[in-house]
């Protein structure tokens, strides 16, 4: 068998004839016709109030940011398990975070703990949908209303994920997609910034294009366009955004895959979780509409997880841990308190992610679990 790697990128229709395309066109920076395709096919499909094509999904949340106007002083909560584009983009304007823990039983942020965590200065929750399954959204929604904050969606796992029967994405004031290479639908680098408060929707456009009034010039709105405001460089190259629409117009096919080898994974393994080896994820009845983002198994321990990384490590099966809690990480313990989040800490040292891909063949995750049956045997 070959090696097995954890992520395998999947070109599944029209990427290279989309490419094709734009180069022809010559017009290949940002805001072109795939870009304006792009965002249209999501305000159409999930009825978002608005996209924005953007270079990363960091890009998008450093955009949420500014959008929601943070200051030096203001308190943001975040989840420590995280990445750390969650935390920095909110750090670069000067906020200070607070990091909340993990639920129990799932990696996403912890409702009870966010209340605790809410202050004078609190300004917005963020919230991360970790493996493309839902944080209890309508009780976090609850908690912003009643203390009137912004709900950020750090959504970079979540494309066609849902909420009940809501879309990821479609829930806070603002959220962000990745289309990284590691994510379910991808153009290499790329993000898309949601945003479903109306009220933001001008200056949104403006901060993407250099604090310029440029998309109202291009609409014919204004007859000529200038500096308005603060701004950056926000805007996908178009060769991306033919790329992207390739992939969207296979959404189908690449979401039916990969759920199709997350269930297969979840059924296979459920002898071994039955007899106490490790647990399967948890997906709350509300996220049962996930995207199949992540396929990964909470061990026992951090010892036994990563003797399970070694073992199939030399069965060249590539699997690995997932996030450094932020709370423990170098940086922030430079300037700050150490503190105990136990979940989000269980988390990092007991999660090991199974290798799940788009075209990852049946044999392959057979040969996979094959060898964890061979691991626990001789624990
Ligand atoms: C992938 C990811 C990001 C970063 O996305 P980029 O598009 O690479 O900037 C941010 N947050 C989470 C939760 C992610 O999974």
């Amino acid at each position: 068998m070959n090696k097995i790697p954890l992520h395998q990128i999947h070109l599944i229709g029209n990427e290279q004839h989309y490419i094709n395309q734009t180069l022809q066109s010559g017009l290949i920076s940002g805001d072109g016709l795939f870009t304006k395709q792009c965002q249209e096919y999501f305000e159409k499909k999930y009825h978002f109030k608005k996209c924005l094509l953007t270079s990363s999904c960091t890009d998008a949340l450093e955009m949420a940011a500014l959008l929601i106007n943070i200051q030096s002083e203001d308190e943001v909560i975040i989840p420590s398990f995280t990445f750390p584009s969650t935390a920095n983009a909110f750090l670069l304007q000067g906020a200070k975070i607070i990091f909340a823990d993990s639920n129990s039983n799932h990696p996403n942020i912890d409702v009870v703990e966010i209340e605790k965590l809410i202050t004078k200065k609190t300004k917005a929750i963020i919230v991360v949908h970790y493996a493309g399954v839902a944080c209890d959204m309508d009780s976090i929604m609850a908690l912003a209303s009643k203390y009137n904050l912004f709900v950020v969606e750090d959504a970079a796992q979540c494309i066609d994920s849902f909420y009940k029967d809501k879309p990821l994405g479609s829930l806070g004031h603002l959220a962000t997609f990745s289309f990284h290479a590691t994510k379910n639908i991808t153009c290499g680098e790329g993000g898309m910034l949601i945003i479903n408060d109306e009220k933001l929707i001008h200056r949104a456009e403006i901060i993407r294009d250099k604090g310029t009034s440029k998309a109202q010039f291009i609409r014919g709105e204004i007859d000529k366009y200038e500096w308005v405001d603060i701004g950056s460089s926000f805007l996908m190259s178009e060769i991306s955004a033919a790329f992207l629409m390739a992939q969207l117009e296979s959404m189908n096919e690449i979401q039916a895959l990969r759920k199709e080898k997350w269930n297969y994974y979840f059924r296979q393994l459920n002898t071994l979780s039955e007899k106490g080896y490790f647990k399967l994820p948890f997906v709350p009845a509300f996220a049962n509409g996930h995207n199949a983002h992540i396929f990964y198994l909470e061990c026992k321990n951090e010892k036994e997880r990563n003797a399970l990384i070694g073992f199939l490590k030399q069965h060249h099966i590539q699997a690995a841990f997932h996030y450094q809690p932020l709370h423990l990480s170098s940086f922030y313990l430079k300037n700050n308190q150490k503190e105990n989040l136990l979940n989000a800490e269980k988390f990092a040292s007991t999660i090991i992610r199974l290798p799940l891909f788009t075209n990852i063949k049946t044999e392959e995750i057979d040969f996979v679990i094959s060898k964890i049956n061979d691991f626990f045997r001789a624990v």
